[in-house]
């Protein structure tokens, strides 16, 4: 028969959300961190970047002053003007050469004095600049030259690449910085290359000079980011482990919190510890067995025997007390069911059922299902509700009540006295048996009061025509009292403690 309940959750799907409770805080946190290495570099490299820049242009500067001052003396002879030049060599830093031109034609150098040599302009980006890699006084040294050009004369002034590479190294130290001019670039190593600009891969922040033909480049190589995270937050990672591990283990004990008792017991049910014992009722009259009620057992593992009213409320509350009843039924069916031709009839067992079990009509197949396994006419079942927890008449425990009755299930209200049942409750589910509470028929003898209650009850069972059973008959003198005022069926310690089936139906035969 199926189970009415929520499958128990795997033990690989708990594991996986304490996993994930674990891992939530730490991957979040690591995407932060990273987001925030990511905007310290872009930070780093827009600075670094701004400061080449405002070098280079205070280099340039230099080159282009001196190549102001010399441009109106091109077309002179060079004898009457390299004093001029070398001049400009000596009093402006950064400069290492000074030019002059005619016609595209370098005629005369500060270096060598008259010279000559052709001036190709389109090797200068915008008529400008040009990021040479050396010349043939200094070859592989790279040269920035400064183009002033005005008419047929020019002034062309050089800047020393190991300047422009010391600026890439000093300014740039954790940074990877170039320099581009035109199509060409020069890298921290003095190193001038002809292609594409290379893309740096993390925080790339390029700056073009306002003032001159040139960029400068400032980024990082791959798996910086992570380097740096590596480097700059170890404190912050260790709080994050430590958020992981408390995370996790919330997740656990949330888990296992709502896991317990139900799950617990989930597990016992499947794994059949819960066991029926039996406690015999007897005839008030002859004190012959009439029959049994049927009491829950928790076998469990560990704890052993477990009484019933420390789990069944939790039963209750689940919503396992129906597929437990059931097994319970079950097991009573296949124990008594082979001896039951043997029975003196009719042999009543009585079974605690619950509200919830009134809330569908499945209680009727497994009651059709239980007679089935009994010699027909051999056990009456007398299903046991208690009156602390009346259940409220609906269409569909109307509909429940009438088919248990056309299969000739009995119902009996237990713990009779200590509820709020009334007459009127007590024809419209046309109960058959009272069982009339314990602390009643503990006081016989005792408390006048609750005996004078016990007379009532007696009474009104009488009238109805409903038959009476006193439970926790303990004593000689209880027994006698009930026996005397017509009590018909009696139950407790006096007669037989619940026992387990084997010992029950051994002890059967004796009764
Ligand atoms: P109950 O239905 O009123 O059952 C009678 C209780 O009184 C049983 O306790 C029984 O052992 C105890 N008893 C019987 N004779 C005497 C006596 O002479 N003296 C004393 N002091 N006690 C006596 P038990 O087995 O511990 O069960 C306790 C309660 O747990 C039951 O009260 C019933 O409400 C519930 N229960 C037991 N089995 C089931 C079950 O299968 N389903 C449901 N829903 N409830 C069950
Ligand atoms: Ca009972
Ligand atoms: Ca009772």
């Amino acid at each position: 028969m199926p189970l009415t309940v929520r499958p128990r959750r795997k033990r690989s799907v708990r594991m996986t959300v304490t996993l994930l409770c674990g891992l939530l805080p730490v991957l979040l946190g690591t995407a932060i961190l990273y987001m925030q290495a990511e905007r310290t570099l872009q930070q780093s490299t827009q600075i670094t970047a701004e400061e080449a820049l405002r070098q280079f242009e205070l280099m340039l500067d230099n080159t282009a002053q001196a190549a102001n001052e010399l441009l109106p003396l091109a077309g002179q002879p060079c004898d009457s003007v390299k004093l001029a030049l070398r001049e400009q060599v000596t009093r402006r830093p950064f400069v290492r050469s000074t030019n002059l031109v005619w016609d595209d034609n370098l005629y005369c150098s500060s270096l060598f004095g008259e010279f000559k040599e052709a001036v190709n302009p389109g090797d200068y980006t915008q008529g400008k600049l040009w990021l040479m890699n050396g010349n043939p006084v200094t070859p592989n040294t790279a040269l920035l030259v400064y183009r002033l050009s005005e008419g047929r004369g020019g002034a062309l002034t050089t800047l020393d690449g190991y300047h422009l590479s010391n600026v890439l190294r000093l300014i740039g130290r954790d940074t990877l910085l170039l320099l581009q001019v035109g199509d060409n670039w020069l890298s921290a190593d003095g190193k001038v290359h002809q292609s594409a600009l290379p893309v740096l891969p993390v925080a790339q922040h390029m700056l073009a000079s306002s003032r001159y033909a040139f960029s400068v480049s400032a980024g990082f190589p791959q798996g910086e980011t992570w380097r740096y995270m590596a480097d700059e937050y170890p404190p912050l990672f260790s709080l994050l482990m430590f958020f992981g591990v408390v995370s996790g283990a919330i997740g656990h004990v949330l888990q296992r919190r709502a896991t317990s008792p139900s799950h617990e017991m989930l597990r016992a049910l499947e794994a059949g510890e819960f066991i029926p014992y039996f406690q015999p009722v007897v005839h008030g009259d002859s004190k012959k067995w009439s029959g049994a009620e049927v009491l829950m057992r928790w076998q469990h593992p560990k704890e052993g025997l477990v009484r019933p009213d420390l789990f069944i409320p939790f039963a209750e509350h689940s919503g396992l007390i129906v597929p437990m009843t059931r097994a319970l039924m079950q097991q009573t069916a296949a124990l008594l069911g082979p001896p039951s031709a043997g029975f003196a009839k009719p042999f009543h067992i009585g079974i605690n059922i619950t509200a919830s079990h009134c809330q569908d009509l499945q209680l009727v197949d497994d009651c059709r299902a239980f007679l089935a396994a009994f010699a027909p006419g051999s056990v009456s079942l007398v299903l046991e509700l208690t009156e602390r927890q009346l259940i409220e008449p609906t269409d569909i425990t109307r509909q429940l009540f009438e088919q248990l009755h056309t299969l000739g299930v009995m119902i009996a209200i237990d713990d009779f006295g200590t509820g709020h049942s009334s007459l009127g409750y007590l024809r419209k589910f046309n109960v058959d048996f009272l069982k009339i509470d314990q602390s009643f028929v503990a006081m016989i003898g005792i408390d006048a009061l609750s005996r004078h209650i016990l007379d009532t009850i007696i009474e009104l069972c009488v009238k109805l025509e409903l038959g009476i059973v006193a439970e926790g008959v303990e004593t000689q003198t209880q027994a006698d009292y009930l026996t005397a005022h017509h009590v018909n069926f009696l139950q407790g310690y006096l007669f037989g403690k619940p026992m387990p089936g084997a010992d029950f139906i051994a002890a059967l035969s004796h009764h």
